[in-house]
């Protein structure tokens, strides 16, 4: 396993790979990686002849005030566990090498999609990661890229982007990997102190009564969610910033689900300090 900081050498790379006949899945990530990036790795793996993970923290996608500084950074430990992985490549470019001296001008901005949710409470969040997946794959020119349902508004930005720019990656999103008790792995959940990591699985627990109540024939989602607040609002270090149910594929407000009806519920909380996110499919 090689690791490329700069963009001529990680695309001179693919261009002798493609020449080879060879195939390459990509994997995106801000590093600091656990079994949620494992499993994106290990479909590519299973799919493609090359497999490359890029680790970039990107700055484009924090606000002012958000954790940008302290995002937990550990290279040679992402090293050794993409080299396990049997991971190709890792490109992990710096921010100038990303964006030059000057910063990058250039926004793309997905409408719609992701001004809600996330978006709502993460101003331009989602144009940052819209830019520099962009900008990834014109570096990387993937066959298929790989993205977790636990962004699942990301992973539907994602979708679309490349749908309407039509770029020339197929993208496949992988199911949520958890904790034995079911917390959602995330590079965050580092932040959480041991108090905060006791009480962190409620969120899972929450959209879990959710999707039983609609699947045992429960049909008011506004009436369901309410209720959870209700129990949320019990916990003292929780603090909900949103817990909506959406719809699969504009991702707007659902508040009844019909029979047969699809739907996804989501939800993003503050556990003590930390901003966690979740979410489960709802099958009536
Ligand atoms: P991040 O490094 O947090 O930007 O995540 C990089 C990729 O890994 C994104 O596509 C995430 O959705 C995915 N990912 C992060 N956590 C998980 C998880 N617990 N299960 C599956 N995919 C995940």
């Amino acid at each position: 396993m090689i690791t490329i900081h700069s963009i001529e050498e990680i695309r001179l790379y693919v261009e002798q790979a493609k020449q080879r006949g060879e195939t390459i899945g990509f994997v995106p990530t801000m590093g600091f990686l656990h079994e949620g990036h494992g499993s994106l790795i290990d479909h590519a793996r299973g799919d493609h002849q090359q497999v490359i993970v890029s680790i970039f923290v990107n700055p484009l996608q924090f606000g002012p005030n958000e954790d940008f500084d302290r995002y937990p950074r550990d290279l040679p430990k992402d090293q050794a566990f993409c080299e396990a992985r049997g991971v190709d490549v890792i490109f992990a470019p710096s921010a100038k090498v990303m964006y030059g001296e000057e910063g990058a001008l250039t926004r793309i901005h997905v409408d719609a999609l992701g001004d809600h949710l996330c978006g709502a409470s993460r101003p331009g969040h989602f144009d940052g990661v819209a830019t520099v997946v962009a900008k990834l794959f014109n570096i990387v020119q993937p066959h298929r890229a790989y993205f977790g349902k636990k962004d699942f508004q990301q992973l539907s930005i994602v979708k679309r982007l490349v749908k309407d720019l039509s770029i020339p990656v197929e993208i496949i999103g992988v199911d949520i990997v958890r904790e034995a008790d079911g917390l959602a792995k995330s590079s965050r959940n580092a932040y959480l102190t041991p108090e905060d990591r006791t009480v962190a699985p409620e969120l899972q627990q929450t959209l879990k009564r959710i999707q039983a109540k609609v699947a045992e024939g429960a049909s008011d989602l506004d009436q369901l969610m309410e209720a959870e607040r209700s129990r949320l609002a019990s916990f003292e270090r929780i603090r909900i910033d949103y817990l909506t149910c959406v719809d699969l594929l504009q991702l707007q407000p659902i508040h009844k689900l019909d029979v047969g009806e699809e739907g996804v519920c989501a939800i993003a909380a503050f556990v003590g300090n930390t901003r966690l996110i979740d979410n489960i499919l709802l099958t009536r």
